[in-house]
């Protein structure tokens, strides 16, 4: 009981209780807590609300008590789930506070399996009573003999019609009998054989493993180049979790692409661990964050939402692929979950460990400062030597006209081919081109909701806008001129690039593996196997092909356009051109034959290009933070981005224009904007950013707020708050 609510207790006055719903409300309500309902902190309570009943939690905070008695509504109950642990009521408020969002929308995410909360149905069965009858038929003997152990078992594991059973429960010889919860999860064994560990890879364990023994919030960077065992690693962090009998949870930035990920697990634990991810059906939801609930999920992997689940006894937090943009959200609470996770492992004082190839200056830069620790796996398991990547300058060895493979690439496939090794293609780009131009009058098919090009799919005959999903058939003449046959395809997509192949390599059995064509977890796992048993020779993809793939027999990789993610002047575009790039290239050669890796590249002697050909990420850090570090840029500097928008143009404009006139003006503060975003529409909305920069030391929310509570928006503009922005569109 809190000290408030025993205070109350002496002036005889209803209990008071402070509740936090889960809606975009920073408010707390309070309710009367009717004699004989006990509600510590943490409660899940139903309380009545505006006509309504909504469901919401009990927080430790000091009731209002200015608020009269008669005005107070009561809780009408309280429900049978295990109370939200503090470690996630900290967290709520705290990613609330980091984040300016209502402490009612974070906790939104934390209830977003609300069937969980309900009564579990008991699920019903039947149970010998034990008096046995003499005459006995053959169908009768059969139930009692499957019921002797005198326990109650399902109606459907009792192989009799339920005429029979209800007969026999007539005759007194069986009784209805609540079944035991069916158990969801099993217990990953910790002792289960795994493989024998290196030298290299035991003595980075064994770091860990004293990391683990001291069960106390620290932050270890675990580095290896691509294959040299990281997972296997980890992995034994998770078991000393298990062994201490405490929750593990393992972030994934895909986890829909994590099919040999799973694999893996269950062949180091014996079984699976429990999922966490948006494509769940609801019953699977509710099982599962019950299970979390209940302590009975003891490995739970899953996407960034799984860091508001209720663990009651987390012992461990991993983040693989730290580096991936795929862990900030960017719709509803604007947050980093691998910022978040290291947040959520210091609320439960535990042990967070970061994994990557090519850790983000932002860990890194936490590492230099002592903040982080580093462990390093500086080779690949096994005697498999890393790939050796070349640069294949187009200037001067240009593809055919109306190509884009150019000779040495299609050599070097031809090469890899013939020795029955497996090649890949990589182009971050899906559908057949990214733009369609009339070849008489210029014009550009463009969304008409978003400043974008329309991208052809040709196999759909459909123009389709890649931010907000407006699609239209490809018209047969331009809509501008209305000139028939004039409009062309420009640039490649990972369709264009495969009808190339098809052409250059037709014996070769080819597969594309992009978003559209791979649409969820099951056609992964599938492609990943014809991949792994060699019924593919070709493999052409965008990105879901460089994501912790491990294929032993591809010795090859071909990137189409290697300085597609380097334009538009994004503070992040040649860091994450260089993880991207280093991971795809990390598909090649992961087993006995050497890899080969060839950049197609219209500027070899950039430093992103440079620094791959050269495997020379440390050097490529460092010439980033000597850019960086003198501005302020992050990570030696702090971020915030407001983006307005609204369907009316003005709008959007003059309350942007009100936001920059009201901006803070503090020393070691910069504020860039108001301008129109380089995505000046999206979704039909009108967007204009501003950016506050702010040296190291400044913390920029209370900035933010002061800044925000100074201006008014019209209730038709938005305005979105993203604190440490990774999008700049
Ligand atoms: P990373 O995550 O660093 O890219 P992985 O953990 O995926 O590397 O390991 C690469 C491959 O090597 C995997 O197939 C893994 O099973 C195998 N491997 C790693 N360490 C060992 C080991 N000690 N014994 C046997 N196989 C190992
Ligand atoms: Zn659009």
């Amino acid at each position: 009981m809190t000290p408030a609510v025993a205070k109350l207790i002496d002036v005889a006055e209803p209990l008071r209780v402070s509740v936090l719903l889960p809606l975009p409300l920073s408010s707390f309500y309070d309710y009367a807590l009717p004699e004989g309902f006990a509600a510590p902190p943490g409660s899940f309570v139903e309380v009545p609300l505006g006509g309504r009943q909504a469901i919401g939690v009990v927080w430790d905070r000091e009731p209002d008590s200015n608020l009269h008695p008669a005005r107070l509504k009561a809780v009408r109950a309280v429900l049978p789930a295990p109370p939200m642990p503090a470690a996630l009521r900290r967290f709520i408020e705290w990613v609330a506070a980091y984040t300016l969002s209502p402490a009612g929308a974070v906790l939104r995410m934390a209830m977003s399996a609300p069937a969980a909360l309900e009564t579990p149905a008991l699920r019903a069965g039947w149970r010998a009573t034990g008096q046995a009858n003499a005459r006995l038929t053959p169908e009768r003997a059969k139930v009692l003999a499957a019921l002797a152990d005198g326990a109650a078992h399902a109606a459907e594991n009792l192989a009799a019609s339920s005429a029979v059973l209800r007969g026999m429960a007539r005759a007194g010889l069986i009784e209805p009998a609540a079944l035991p919860p069916a158990p969801r999860f099993q217990r990953p064994d910790p002792d289960h054989p795994g493989p024998t560990l290196s030298t290299s890879q035991q003595s980075v364990t064994q770091q860990l493993h004293e990391t683990m023994t001291n069960c106390q919030f620290a932050v270890t960077l675990l580095r290896g180049v691509t294959g040299s065992g990281k997972t296997e690693v980890y992995l034994d962090a998770v078991a000393d979790c298990l062994r201490q009998g405490r929750q593990a949870l393992v972030l994934l930035p895909e986890i829909a692409l994590s099919s040999q990920w799973l694999d893996r697990f269950a062949a180091r634990f014996g079984t699976a661990p429990a999922l966490w991810h948006s494509e769940l059906s609801p019953a699977t939801r509710r099982d599962t964050w019950r299970a979390v609930a209940q302590g009975a999920a003891p490995v739970l992997v899953g996407a960034r939402s799984a860091l508001f689940l209720p663990f009651p006894d987390l012992g461990l937090v991993v983040v693989d692929e730290e580096h991936e943009s795929a862990f900030k959200q960017e719709d509803g609470v604007v947050y980093h979950a691998r910022d978040m996770a290291v947040v959520r492992a210091r609320m439960s004082n535990v042990p967070c460990v970061l994994v990557s190839a090519t850790p983000s200056l932002e860990t890194l830069a936490n590492v230099e400062a002592g903040r982080y620790r580093a462990l390093d796996l500086p080779t690949r398991h096994g005697g498999a030597s890393l790939p050796e990547v070349a640069l294949l300058d187009l200037r001067r060895d240009p593809p055919e006209r109306g190509r884009f493979l150019a000779p040495p690439l299609i050599t070097a496939i031809r090469e890899t081919l013939a020795r029955g090794e497996q090649a890949m293609l990589f182009l971050n780009r899906r559908g057949y081109a990214p733009l369609t131009l009339c070849r008489g009058c210029g014009h550009r098919m463009q969304c008409p909701n978003c400043t974008a090009w329309l991208v052809e799919h040709r196999a759909q005959r459909r123009l389709q806008c890649h931010h907000c999903g407006h699609a239209e058939p490809t018209p047969p003449k331009c809509p501008q001129c209305g000139a028939e046959h004039s409009l062309v395809p420009i640039g490649p997509g990972v369709e264009r690039v495969q009808e190339e192949a098809a052409l250059l390599f037709p014996e070769a059995r080819r597969l594309v593996m992009a978003s559209d064509t791979i649409p969820g977890p099951a056609a992964a796992a599938e492609a990943a196997r014809r991949i792994e048993e060699r019924e593919v020779d070709l493999v052409i993809g965008t990105q879901i092909v460089a994501k912790g793939w491990h294929f032993p027999g591809l010795t090859l990789v071909g990137v189409v356009d290697a300085d597609i993610g380097l334009s538009g002047g994004d503070l992040r575009a040649s860091e994450r051109t260089v993880q991207l790039l280093h991971q795809v290239a990390g598909r090649a050669g992961r087993a006995e034959a050497p890899g080969r890796v060839l950049l197609q590249t219209w500027s070899p002697e950039h430093p992103v290009m440079q620094a791959l050909a050269a495997n020379d990420l440390d050097g490529f850090v460092a010439a980033e933070k000597a850019a960086r570090a003198p501005d302020h840029w992050p990570p030696y500097g702090r971020l915030a981005a407001l983006i307005i928008s609204s369907e009316d143009a003005v709008a959007a404009s003059r309350a942007a224009r009100d936001l920059g006139l009201r901006a803070p003006d503090v020393a070691g503060v910069t504020v860039l904007g108001p301008a129109p975003a380089p995505m000046s529409m999206l979704r039909g909305r009108h967007r204009h950013r501003l950016l506050l920069k702010a040296e190291r030391g400044i913390a920029v929310q209370p900035l933010l707020r002061e800044w925000l509570a100074r201006v008014s928006l019209p209730n038709d503009v938005r305005l979105r708050v993203d604190v440490d922005p990774v999008s700049f569109l």
